[in-house]
């Protein structure tokens, strides 16, 4: 195989008539022994999804976007120049990652402007997902330059499609906080989002972590998919009590995990709504008649008069007789 791979977006624009990474000689790259030569790039910012374990994991136009922009833009430079040996990509790397400084942001710009194409990676998957990227994207919009997603793996769908949770709504929360407190104060948060919630996890942390997901979550379905791609893929299901049992239980597994929960039920969120009620009646009762309170959570809450007034009553009655 020799034919030039077209990795244009915009079919009917031509190149810049730059030769694909200018100085370096023709823009190549091998997959399965075999050799293949990619068209030259337009300007632009390549925002490049990468394999998360299986290094198969990649489209033929990732590739062909690596072997052709004329620098690729890496969260660690070691870990991408493994990707790109194994392919026979030869395209110089730059670092960036969370912390690169402006002023690097600003250079890179500057040489996109000059008509350069740079393609984004992260280690694995797909670029700010969870990953470094998100300024320079932004930055790079407010320069007037075109992003172009050259999409992939990442590892909130892999693990969403084999959790056997329900995929029509799903809320990525990524990473939660590494302490117990605000984890918790962060998982009462999503409580009552209706779709399955994805959770990144670090594994030494999984353990405590599924254990204040059973606590504020309660008992709902979930899945642990780990080392999705890789020799070691497992996904388990179950409970989150049960989860959370089994790996306390455990050594920490290795590797790296997706923690993935249930959607509310409609029973769940009608409790969650009647505990917020509560609540606010309560506070209300105490500097306000029962009209008055009633009155002034339905305005609050946009729920009818009627309902608030009723529950109001009965909580007044309960307090003075309990
Ligand atoms: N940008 C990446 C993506 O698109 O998925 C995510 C990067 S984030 C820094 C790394 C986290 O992703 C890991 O801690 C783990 O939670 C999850 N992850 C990455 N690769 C994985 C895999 N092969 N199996 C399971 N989870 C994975």
């Amino acid at each position: 195989m020799n034919r030039p791979i077209d990795n244009r977006t915009d079919r009917t624009r031509r190149p810049s008539g730059r030769s694909p990474g200018a100085g370096r000689g023709p823009a190549t790259f091998t997959a399965f022994g075999l050799a293949a030569e990619a068209e030259p790039l337009p300007a632009g910012l390549y925002v490049v999804a990468t394999p998360i374990g299986h290094l198969a994991d990649v489209s033929l136009r990732a590739l062909a976007t690596l072997a052709a922009a004329d620098a690729v833009l890496a969260e660690d430079t070691r870990v991408t120049k493994t990707l790109l040996a194994h392919y026979g990509i030869t395209t110089p790397l730059v670092s960036y990652h969370e912390h690169t400084v402006g002023s690097t942001r600003s250079r890179m710009i500057a040489r996109i402007q000059e008509g350069q194409a740079l393609a984004l990676v992260s280690d694995a998957g797909t670029p700010l997902v969870s990953d470094p990227g998100y300024r320079l994207v932004e930055e790079a919009i407010a320069a007037g330059i075109r992003v172009v997603p050259i999409p992939g793996a990442s590892a909130a769908l892999a693990a969403l499609v084999v959790s056997g949770l329900p995929t029509d709504r799903f809320f990525f929360e990524g990473f939660l906080p590494n302490k117990s407190g605000p984890r918790r104060a962060r998982l009462a948060e999503l409580a009552t989002i209706p779709g399955t919630l994805v959770l990144y996890e670090a594994p030494h942390r999984l353990a405590a972590s599924l254990a204040d997901t059973a606590a504020v979550l309660g008992d709902r379905p979930a899945a642990v998919a780990r080392e999705l791609t890789k020799l070691f893929e497992t996904v388990r299901r179950g409970t989150l009590p049960a989860l959370a049992a089994a790996y306390a239980g455990e050594a920490a597994p290795k590797g790296e995990i997706v923690v993935l929960v249930a959607p509310a039920t409609a029973a769940d969120r009608t409790e969650d709504a009647m505990a917020s009620l509560d609540e606010k009646l309560a506070a209300a009762l105490g500097r306000h008649t029962v009209k008055d309170a009633a009155a002034l959570v339905a305005g609050e809450t946009g729920l009818a008069k009627r309902d608030v007034y009723a529950r109001a009553l009965a909580l007044a009655r309960l307090a003075q007789d309990p």
